[in-house]
């Protein structure tokens, strides 16, 4: 397996992304089979740690979608942005001209040559691009392709002390929970002095019956008494994931009709630099049709 580990390691990491796009395409758990991995060590391995990253616990995603991340975890480092992950945005908004995003202003649907907010106004537009998740999307674009949604619900606890000095994702053989962390640990400005905050997410809603078998489950894994833990927060994210299961588009236009465009995760991987790409790609698609450089 390690030897298996090593070679699916050199080929993801230096094969060009287009490469990936277009090799043959199967589930993750026959690309992983026919890698040489063993039965136990995907059963140990592989189907905890992907099922956190793909929202699903039967290694049915798209083969091709899983060499790309496991490419981009391989090439980059995992991270945690010391702000929350809306740093991202804010990076790219920063960069704009003053008032060129509005924030807070919901669209209610789509006219022709013009979007419509819910406030009642009206914004002519020459391109628009539908950036949402896939289900208002296409309630905007109706006849939109759009894929089945993963659900996941996230658990924050705090405790008062770190039950674990590493700043390490644990997954769970048994599978009671897709995976946890202890943030304050990855970046210490999650938590206030004295206490640490650990994040514990399960598979589809958040249920009450869930929380007694998940502090247990905490209890065992970072091998801690948990009865002292807070529950800060529980949060549900319906439209978490895309579902990938092969034949997984990846190279689809983010045309949908005249002036109109659409990119999203669910245009790509599911993952932000999915999201991304798809948008890099709507950028280049308007940029073109508009005659700019
Ligand atoms: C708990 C959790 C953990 C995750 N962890 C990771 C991770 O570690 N690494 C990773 O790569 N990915 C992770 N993901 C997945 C990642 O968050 C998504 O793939 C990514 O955010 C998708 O980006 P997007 O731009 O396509 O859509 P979104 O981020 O969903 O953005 C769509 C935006 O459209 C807005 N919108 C919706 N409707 C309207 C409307 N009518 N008018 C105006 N605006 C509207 C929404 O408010 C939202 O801001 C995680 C997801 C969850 C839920």
């Amino acid at each position: 397996d390690l030897a298996a580990l090593a070679a699916l390691g050199a080929r993801d990491a230096l094969a060009p992304a287009r490469t990936i796009k277009h090799a043959p395409e199967y589930t993750t758990r026959t690309a992983l089979a026919d890698a040489g991995f063993s039965e136990p060590f995907v059963e140990d391995f592989f189907r905890p740690f992907l099922s956190g990253v793909f929202l699903e616990d039967t290694l049915e995603t798209s083969s091709r979608v899983f060499h790309l991340v496991w490419r981009s975890m391989l090439r980059g480092a995992l991270c945690l942005p010391a702000f929350g992950v809306q740093s991202v945005p804010r990076a790219l908004a920063a960069a704009l001209p003053e008032g060129t995003v509005r924030l807070g202003a919901p669209v209610s649907g789509l006219a022709d040559g013009a979007v419509l907010m819910a406030d009642g106004t009206e914004l002519p537009a020459r391109a628009v691009v539908v950036a949402t998740g896939a289900g208002a999307a296409a309630r905007m674009l109706p006849g939109l392709d759009v894929p089945a949604q993963r659900t996941v619900s996230t658990y924050y606890h705090v405790a008062p002390r770190s039950p674990l000095r590493q700043p390490v994702l644990l997954v769970d053989t048994h599978r009671r929970v897709l995976n946890t962390c202890v943030l304050s640990e990855v970046a210490p400005e999650y938590a206030p002095r004295g206490s640490a905050l650990v994040a514990t997410s399960v598979p589809g809603d958040d249920t009450e019956p869930g929380r007694s078998a998940v502090v247990t489950a905490l209890a065992e894994m970072y091998g801690t008494d948990t009865t002292g833990w807070d529950l800060l927060v529980a949060r549900t994210i319906e439209d978490a994931l895309p579902a990938m299961p092969p034949p997984w588009p990846l190279t689809r236009t983010c045309r949908t009709g005249k002036g109109r465009y659409v990119c999203g995760d669910h245009r790509g991987t599911g993952s932000v630099q999915g999201a991304l790409a798809s948008g890099a790609r709507a950028a280049r698609e308007v940029l073109e049709d508009l005659g700019g450089k």
